[in-house]
């Protein structure tokens, strides 16, 4: 790329020098022959005013003096022939009746013309002026051509192209050097982008670089900690589990406690069992965007129904009363997500509750709430509740069959619904989460 640039920034340059010669020729050119036929114009004139020019002794004198400028003085007799020349000798030379100069000074008093001699690279130039007599006085001058003079030019052209492709090369260098050095910085090094010394242009790109890499950091950090919270999560029920097998089966535990350790592996078994369903539920979330799952208008009053329905049992074993409240509402959902929602945030209300307390469900306005009266999470933990594997009490959590996985599916499923979510709790008093679906 520094090359591509660096090479067209040279390319560039060497034309626009080129063509500025070119230019600056073409118009030094025009004012020169400008300058030239002013010259001729006003000697031509001057001579053409002097009373005895037509005397030969005068005319020989001006003559011999302009020949000296390179300006050569012919006179031309009312017929064409010439009478006198400071160049050339009169007798070779033809009629020049024909002459454009001449022809023009007959007409109009004065002419002026140009005329390019292709075999020597030469343009001369002539001015002729009728005098009173009939007869004509006519001055010319004899130049370079332009190609001529062009050429003549070429090496002082050549050697200022040089040096500003030198300059050019250099600062085109330079330049590419500073544009690409935050780039290629950050190439070589991405992992501290935050020390890289940019310029405004690329700040939003570096910018986005560096919070694109700081994310992917904390995604492989959290994944990590994931990782390792799940091996530590399944080691507890199996270690469990192991340890009561062995007493069976090294023959330790009399028929009744076999009964009990039985009883705890089948518990534990379950627990490893609800623990992985999550676990696969969740890191199936992890891939999924919204396009990849199946939405259809859904009722959440019905769902809630059926949640209430599902756990009305546990909820009379935790001496908790659930009441739904609302009417019919349809939003675009999952119905399987939708339900596994509710189901979780009734099922949470129950089991973090007291004896005697309640669980209030509304569903109306595209908005599911579920409030109850429970135990509450500290305000330093709100935040927290919907991490994975984060429970405030972790020994009752496992008691009530809790995985610390729950609110983080909620969480998961509401955002891939494109919905909102708000937590209030008080200490004690209880606890409010409410669900919004965009309206349509
Ligand atoms: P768990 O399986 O432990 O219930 P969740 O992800 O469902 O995991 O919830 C995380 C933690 O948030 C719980 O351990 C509990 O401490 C707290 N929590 C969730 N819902 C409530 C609630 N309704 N009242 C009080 N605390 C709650």
């Amino acid at each position: 790329m520094k090359q591509y640039i660096n090479r067209r920034i040279m390319i560039i340059a060497s034309a626009a020098i080129l063509m500025t010669a070119v230019f600056c020729t073409l118009a030094s050119y025009r004012v020169f022959r400008e300058e030239i036929k002013d010259n001729l114009r006003i000697c031509t004139r001057l001579l053409s005013d002097k009373e005895d020019i037509r005397n030969e002794r005068v005319l020989s004198k001006y003559a011999s003096e302009l020949y000296n400028d390179s300006i050569r003085l012919t006179l031309i007799s009312e017929d064409g022939d010439v009478i006198f020349d400071n160049v050339a000798r009169i007798e070779r030379l033809d009629n020049h009746l024909n002459r454009e100069e001449i022809e023009k000074a007959i007409e109009n008093g004065e002419g002026y013309s140009v005329r390019r001699s292709a075999t020597i690279n030469r343009t001369n130039y002539y001015y002729a002026v009728r005098l009173e007599d009939g007869s004509i006085l006519r001055t010319a001058r004899e130049t370079h051509s332009i190609i001529n003079i062009f050429w003549n030019a070429v090496p002082m052209f050549l050697i200022v192209i040089l040096i500003l492709l030198v300059v050019c090369y250099f600062s085109s260098r330079a330049l590419t050097s500073h544009l690409l050095a935050p780039v290629e910085a950050l190439a070589s090094d991405m992992d501290h982008p935050e020390t890289i010394h940019t310029y405004a242009e690329l700040e939003p790109i570096i910018e986005h670089i560096r919070n694109q890499h700081n994310d992917i950091l904390a995604h492989a950090n959290l994944r990590q900690e994931f990782t390792a919270n799940v091996s530590h999560e399944l080691k507890t029920p199996l270690t469990a589990i192991s340890g009561y097998a062995e007493l069976i089966e090294n023959g330790l535990a009399g028929e009744e406690d076999t009964r009990k350790f039985a009883e705890e592996i089948h518990k534990n078994a379950n627990r490893l069992l609800i623990l992985i369903n999550d676990i696969l539920r969740l890191s199936e979330f992890d891939v999924l965007t919204e396009s990849d799952f199946e939405t259809e208008e859904t009722d959440l009053y019905e769902i809630a129904g059926t949640c209430v329905d599902m756990l009305a049992f546990k909820a009379r074993e935790h001496d908790v009363s659930i009441l739904l409240e609302g009417e019919k509402t349809l939003v675009t959902a999952n119905k399987d997500m939708m339900e596994e929602v509710i189901y979780n945030l009734c099922d949470n209300a129950i089991r973090y509750n007291k004896p005697g307390g309640y669980v209030h469900i509304y569903a109306g306005d595209h908005t599911i709430k579920v409030s109850d009266n429970g135990i509450g999470i500290p305000p330093e933990y709100q935040k927290r509740v919907f991490e994975r594997f984060f429970r405030v009490d972790k020994s009752r959590s496992k008691r009530t069959g809790g995985t610390g996985l729950g609110l983080a599916i909620v969480k998961h499923i509401v955002t891939l619904h494109g919905a909102e979510m708000t937590l209030e709790s008080t200490p004690e008093q209880g606890t409010e989460i409410t669900i919004r679906f965009p309206d349509k």
